[in-house]
């Protein structure tokens, strides 16, 4: 690393300690900057590495409810307003135990430069709360989310951030969330959250678009190497929304879904995952992906999922979480032969799996790529809402299609262009973050 990006990731990790998601997020971003920092100083003198890895603004709140038994329970909230520099704050809120300052701080960072590789008018931001949806009635979710919007409307609007869905946030709670808003503000105001209900200002393709957009980029990548997805054996981690899509499109494509997991185990079915099935015991039930073994006997169930990457398979994609695939799994898939990896979460690799990754030559698409088709189609969503109109679902499908192969193009370009050709790692970095970066610079120190 150059003596700027050292400085700054030491004052980063100076000043946010503890936090070890958020500084592996920002070194891998910075492992990729040296080369742009040695041809063009102008980022240094501006100060752009020390603005950008202090978010504009952070707010941590208080979230009381009650439960179904009269408990009060006490939950935290969190929202980063990361960076504002090419559009109003945008990125998902995520529920789940997990969830502290570092972790939305970690997801906030990327979502950055995902959301400039999109080519959208759209800031970076993310939030969450460690409320644990798992188990809770549909009344406790609706008095969770009115009291966390209670507090997030102050701080939110169609032209300053817009949340949206992430772990443990899917259509129902954007619906309580919304509703909530509507509630507060006296106001119809349907850009300001996106992965809203289709009867109420939500997008068709929403609910596909990281899954399908996840495909399409790896698809694009393929095809460039005259590579083919037709028989080829995937394992997907998550049966999420992530995963659940991802599996549709690259099923539509003529592969082959043998494994998909929870965070309670991972099924493997030889002959072909029902997605049907997932989809029911996921979506409608809310149930385990251990019930699938009720209808298909034949298939196999383990309860560590992240023993999923042991499956022989041509393509890995990890839909689940953070760091869910380290060294040993990677070298594992290695072993076994897989082509191409995609990261439909959020750093899904660690950073020791990338190297492996990077050094085996395989087709790798990092997380700020490969997943920007989510955040992307919330950006068609909030078109839509501005022009109080409605777009077909092949109208949507198609702008979908066409970003993700603008990034897979922008970042193959950036890389080439930067002597690093094939290394969409450095390529997403870099063009994300000359985006973001320029417009700092002409917005001035603010
Ligand atoms: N949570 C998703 C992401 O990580 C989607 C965000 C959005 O649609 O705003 O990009």
């Amino acid at each position: 690393m150059s003596t700027y990006t050292e400085k700054v990731l030491k004052m980063v990790k100076k000043r946010n300690p503890g936090e070890a998601e958020f500084h592996q997020a920002v070194e891998e971003v910075f492992e990729s900057l040296d080369p742009v920092f040695e041809r063009h100083p102008v980022y240094e003198e501006h100060g752009i590495l020390e603005r950008l890895v202090e978010p504009e603004r952070q707010i941590i709140f208080r979230v009381p409810w009650v439960d179904d038994e009269g408990n009060t329970k006490v939950n935290r909230g969190f929202r980063v307003e990361y960076n504002s520099a090419l559009g109003p704050y945008k990125g998902g809120l995520r529920f789940h135990p997990s969830v502290n300052v570092g972790i939305v701080k970690f997801l906030g960072f990327e979502q950055i430069f995902k959301n400039a590789l999109t080519g959208r008018p759209i800031g970076g931001g993310k939030g969450g709360s460690d409320f644990d949806p798992k188990g809770k009635s549909d009344a406790e979710v609706m008095r969770f989310c009115q009291s966390f919007m209670t507090e997030l409307s102050r701080h939110i609007g169609f032209q300053t951030d817009v949340p949206a869905g992430d772990i443990g946030v899917g259509g129902r709670e954007i619906g309580y969330l919304f509703g909530q808003y509507k509630r507060i503000k006296n106001k119809y105001e349907a850009g300001v959250l996106t992965g809203k209900g289709l009867d109420w200002g939500g997008s068709l393709v929403r609910t596909e678009a990281t899954g399908y957009g996840l495909v399409y980029i790896l698809e694009e990548m393929l095809k460039d190497n005259k590579i083919s997805l037709n028989n080829q054996k995937v394992v997907i981690s998550g049966s999420g929304n992530v995963a659940i899509y991802a599996a549709e499109k690259i099923t539509q494509l003529g592969a082959n879904v043998i494994a998909m997991s929870d965070s309670s185990g991972y099924l493997y079915h030889e002959k072909g995952i029902d997605l049907e099935l997932v989809k029911e015991i996921k979506e409608v039930n809310r149930g385990r992906i251990k019930e699938y073994l009720q209808k298909y006997p034949d298939a196999e169930y383990c309860d560590k999922c992240t023993d999923i990457w042991s499956i022989k398979c041509d393509v890995a994609l990890p839909c689940a979480t953070q760091n869910e695939m380290d060294a040993d799994a990677a070298q594992q898939l290695i072993d076994n032969g897989v082509i191409a990896v995609g990261e439909g979460a959020n750093m899904p690799l660690t950073p020791e799996a990338i190297k492996l990754v990077k050094d085996n030559d395989l087709f790798y698409i990092p997380g700020k790529a490969a997943n920007a088709g989510g955040v992307a189609t919330s950006a068609i969503e909030m078109t839509q809402n501005a022009m109080f109109d409605d777009w077909t679902f092949d109208k949507v499908d198609q702008k979908l299609k066409s970003i993700m192969v603008n990034i897979y193009d922008d970042a193959s370009a950036v890389a080439e262009e930067y002597g690093m050709e094939d290394d969409l790692v450095a390529g997403a970095n870099i063009a994300g973050f000359l985006k973001v970066a320029n417009a700092m610079i002409d917005q001035g120190v603010v």
